[in-house]
């Protein structure tokens, strides 16, 4: 004969029937024994002799109710349910079997859920253990709340998983776990400590927007590789948020955060687009970060629509380099910063501060490349030896036509060579300047030892004292004078030590 079930669950979405057993369980006649509150002393132990047992074992039939009547039906809705503590796997030292323990899972099955999992407002009173599960689907964790740590290790996600606006109460461990797709944690609340370790997905995409780090919380991604971090107005009392052997593949994004806590160790984001907005991390600590190449289009890449920020992110970036002593890095960070004000200037409002950054950038990249120096030396030398050798009056007509076309060419320079990629320039810088030397050596015809080049290159005789001079040869000499002086700031300023 059936046992009459006389109590109805009347949480949202369950009215689950149940009879006289479970409400000896759940104490409760509104409630369901997923859905009932699983307070202190809803599980009775007894002591014997120093060994606690479990005499009331709720939990038990909490996970039997499970098994028997949601996972075998394929439901996977658990939203608002309350869960007991998990089984831990145990090894029976004698017989060496795993010892009677099944969560959502008998312990012979095979740990997937095939469809998307709904754990939205449920309650986790107790460690949490997701370990080896697979999920197929989506998993939303919406407002759930876990009052204990949670340990994922080793279970695989192939969809997205989603923690919005989840309450954390103690540890977070995420351990060689697989994601596919997109971990999201907007406005969750974070009270002692997270970690993501050991974790290789190339596809995973991580957001943490609006995220509370409350007092003291340790925040750390250790031996990490993934596509992209996203950092949103987080508000960050953390102790700590360390990045420790970490490799981003597409994106790192911050945003209106303040992240001086921030510690980098070995970050590699040699691949990643960088998207810093309104950040605070002049305190922040870079060791071992490896930029890589094209640095500029990198930030630049989502920088277009609202640079405002961009110089502001270099200076903030070339300040803690530079206090931590890594000059050779700093100083890209200002060359960028640099280039950053080169284009907030218009010719139009402050010319001559325009102009002087203008001449900056082109002669010398703001101080970084002695070579994009030493080509503009050399040329604008022949150019001026060439000029000044004395010579008949009809080769000066052809010296002023010549003069006109190297003036073309040398101002088609000027836009085009500093802008070309540093590794590739010397393509075009040495054909160029032997080409200019062997027109030099063929037009003046006696000077192919560079006797009179040589001369007016003399930094010690820039300024002769005995010499004629004209408003040329002073342009020219002022112009030798500061690239001269330009070569040695270069030069010193991919050496120096503070
Ligand atoms: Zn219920």
């Amino acid at each position: 004969m059936e046992e009459i079930k006389k109590y109805t669950c009347k949480c949202k979405s369950c009215n689950r029937k149940f009879d006289e057993e479970e409400f000896q369980i759940t104490k409760d006649e509104n409630k369901c024994i997923l859905h009932c509150e699983k307070i202190d002393g809803w599980i009775k132990y007894q002591v014997d002799n120093d060994i606690p047992s479990i005499i009331n074992d709720g939990g038990k039939y909490f996970w039997e109710i499970v098994l028997t009547q949601k996972m075998k039906k394929n439901d996977y809705n658990f939203s608002n349910v309350v869960f007991p503590y998990f089984y831990e796997e145990e090894i029976d030292e004698l017989t060496h079997k795993t010892k009677e323990s099944f969560n959502f899972f008998d312990k012979d099955e095979e740990y997937s859920f095939n469809k998307e999992v709904n754990f939205e407002n449920a309650k986790f009173m107790s460690k949490v253990n997701f370990n080896k599960i697979i999920f197929e689907e989506k998993v939303n964790f919406t407002n759930a709340k876990f009052l204990t740590a949670i340990n994922i290790a080793k279970a695989e996600f192939k969809k997205e998983v989603i923690f919005d606006r989840a309450d954390f109460r103690e540890e977070v461990i995420f351990n060689s776990t697989k994601f596919n797709s997109k971990l999201s944690f907007k406005e969750a609340i974070i009270n002692k400590s997270f970690y993501l370790l050991q974790i290789d997905s190339a596809e995973l995409e991580l957001d943490f927007e609006c995220i509370k780090l409350k007092n003291d919380v340790i925040f750390e991604l250790y031996n990490v590789k993934i596509a992209s971090i996203s950092i949103n107005g987080i508000e960050n009392n953390a102790n700590k948020i360390l990045f420790n052997n970490v490799n981003i593949y597409k994106k790192l994004k911050i945003h209106y955060s303040n992240v001086n806590n921030i510690e980098f160790i070995n970050l590699d984001l040699s691949k990643a687009k960088m998207d810093l907005v309104n950040v605070s991390l002049t305190k922040s600590i870079w060791s071992n970060v490896f930029m890589g190449e094209k640095l500029e289009d990198r930030f630049q890449y989502y920088a277009n629509k609202d640079r405002r920020y961009l110089r502001d992110t270099f200076r903030q970036i070339k300040f803690a380099l530079e206090s931590q002593g890594n000059i050779i890095e700093a100083n890209k960070f200002y060359a960028l910063e640099m280039k950053e004000r080169e284009k907030e200037l218009s010719p139009k409002k402050d010319f001559f501060e325009w102009l002087v950054f203008k001449f900056h950038g082109l002669s010398s990249n703001h101080s970084q490349d002695w070579t994009l120096v030493l080509f503009w030396i050399m040329n604008i030398n022949f150019f001026y030896s060439y000029l000044n050798t004395v010579s008949a009056t009809l080769t000066l007509v052809f010296k002023i036509l010549f003069s006109l076309i190297l003036i073309l060419v040398i101002g088609c320079m000027i836009v085009k060579i500093p802008e070309d990629d540093e590794k590739k320039r010397w393509l075009t810088t040495i054909p160029i300047t032997m080409f200019c030397y062997f027109f030099y050596g063929y037009l003046v015809e006696k000077d192919w030892l560079l006797s009179e080049y040589s001369k007016n290159l003399n930094p010690f005789s820039i300024m002769r004292a005995d010499e004629a001079i004209n408003l040329g040869t002073l342009l020219y000499k002022i112009t030798i004078a500061y690239l001269i002086y330009q070569l040695i700031v270069s030069i010193r300023q991919n050496t120096r030590r503070k």
